[in-house]
């Protein structure tokens, strides 16, 4: 790998590169089929991706004609490597050897090992023959919708499609890793003013808050709405309270230490709330939820805005969606992705139905949804928000830093870059967003 290499951080042109062998192997995170059941009957918390995943050389697939090898320089830890470090909700060698059954190139999947990873920022090294658009030699980033086009299913919205995967976590060959393999419908250009690792740290986060509340297909927010936005320094959050101050809205942050309330109010969001230090207690017991408790985070929110959220960004799930449901303004949107705290999910459904409110479910975006939201960091209009960086020998412990809710933003993962801060191509654009505003989780994280 170290000709790719060297060549790929020299900027070589694309017959050079084109022009270097490939190896045969390459160094990938990956957990093992054989240790699916090596957390059972031990708590969520208790399951150590530490001890889960592993960094190995493995045999680098076949590339397919519509596929694109890349040289990773740098990847992201994103919630679902979590997921698939702890084997919850379920061991994803199931997606793996679904896929397979899907046709020749789709069985290349089904293997001993997944090498994970949903987020990536690399240079082309190869195109399959049926690739147009892209080239070798081009720096890309990747988003992980992963659909399979002859389908017509996939042909209105493609997050519709009734075999869409997310690639990296249903799919092998996944980002963190110095080699990957994905879809050319997968790619998008760099954002050229930033350095690999703050480059790989969006894609996934950026593009599902954009679905959420910017696209047609989310909650349409418009300018002068409240949004509410639960874990508002966090990898998602991070992501949508940008789009809210872009879009004219005003974002109500919620986060749980002082540091994350700083740090939001550096980024430009006045109303914050530290869950923690507000102590609430939505939940009474296991099973019974304190309307109260509502009451006073309501009040909270309309001390800190004048009135109630239009549209709540909803994540955690069974802890909040009470308070989230209840909280939310007649006729509002409470728009969910996902339940970390849980999926068995309990809200009072007269507050929905006596104020005519919606749940709206979303889940990624599509390629366009995902190409608007990277021209967004390709403009500098989103920042990234990286906040540590890891080698990919350490990859466990990046995992374990967002399983315990660690982190600020986003922790990127340095593949093979072999140190922060190459790969910025456009100092001048940097320059104009300003080196504070690009480095402001980082600094934040330090
Ligand atoms: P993250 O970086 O860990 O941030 C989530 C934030 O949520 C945490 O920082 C925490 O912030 C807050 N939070 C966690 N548990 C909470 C609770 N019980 N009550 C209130 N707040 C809580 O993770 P992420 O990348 O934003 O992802 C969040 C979830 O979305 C994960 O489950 C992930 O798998 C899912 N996800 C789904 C999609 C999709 O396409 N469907 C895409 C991305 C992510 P504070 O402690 O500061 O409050």
């Amino acid at each position: 790998m170290s000709d790719i290499l060297s060549a790929a951080l020299a900027g070589a042109p694309a017959d050079e590169l084109a022009g270097l062998p490939l190896p045969d192997s390459y160094r990938g995170a990956l957990v093992r089929r054989s240790d699916m059941a090596m957390f059972e009957g031990m708590e969520s918390s208790e399951k150590d991706p530490r001890t889960s995943l592993h960094v190995e050389d493995v045999p680098l697939p076949e590339l397919a004609p519509d596929e694109a090898i890349l040289a990773v320089m740098a990847s992201s830890i994103n919630f679902n490597t979590v997921w698939t470090s702890i084997f919850e909700p379920l061991p994803t060698f199931g997606f793996l050897d679904r896929l397979a059954k899907e046709g020749p190139w789709a069985a290349r999947h089904a293997l001993d090992y997944h090498v994970v990873g949903s987020d990536a920022a690399g240079v082309v090294l190869r195109t399959g023959s049926a690739v147009r658009n892209w080239k070798v030699g081009d720096k890309v980033t990747v988003h992980c919708n992963y659909v399979d086009d002859q389908d017509p299913s996939a042909h209105d919205d493609s997050m519709l499609a009734a075999n869409q995967r997310i690639w990296g976590f249903e799919s092998n060959f996944g980002g963190l890793a110095d080699v990957t393999v994905v879809k050319a419908n997968q790619l998008m250009p760099k954002p050229a003013h930033l350095s690999w690792e703050e480059a790989a740290v969006n894609a996934l986060c950026n593009s599902t808050a954009y679905r959420m509340l910017v696209s047609p297909n989310g909650a349409r927010m418009t300018q002068g709405d409240k949004v509410l936005v639960w874990g508002a320094s966090g990898g998602l959050g991070s992501f949508a309270v940008q789009h809210v101050l872009n879009g004219g809205g005003t974002p109500i942050g919620v986060v749980s230490s002082p540091e994350k309330v700083a740090l939001l109010n550096d980024l430009g969001v006045e109303a914050v709330i530290d869950r923690r230090a507000a102590n609430y207690a939505f939940w009474s017991d296991e099973h019974t939820q304190d309307e109260s408790e509502w009451r006073r985070f309501g009040k909270d929110i309309r001390g800190l805005v004048g009135g109630e959220p239009q549209i709540v960004f909803e994540h955690p799930g069974r802890q909040t969606m009470g308070a989230s449901v209840f909280a939310c303004a007649r006729a509002g949107t409470i728009v969910t992705c996902a339940a970390t705290s849980g999926y068995m999910i309990e809200y009072d459904n007269r507050h929905l139905w006596m104020k005519l409110k919606t749940i709206k479910g979303s889940h990624f975006a599509n390629y366009r949804e995902a190409w608007d939201a990277n021209q967004l960091v390709c403009q500098g209009k989103v920042l990234p928000p990286l906040s540590a960086v890891y080698n990919l020998a350490d990859v466990g412990e990046a995992a374990y830093q967002v399983h315990h809710n660690l982190h600020e933003g986003k922790i990127g993962v340095l593949c093979l870059a072999p140190t922060e801060g190459l790969g910025i191509d456009d100092p001048e654009l940097r320059a104009k967003v300003g080196e504070d505003r690009v480095t402001l989780f980082r600094r934040h994280g330090a």
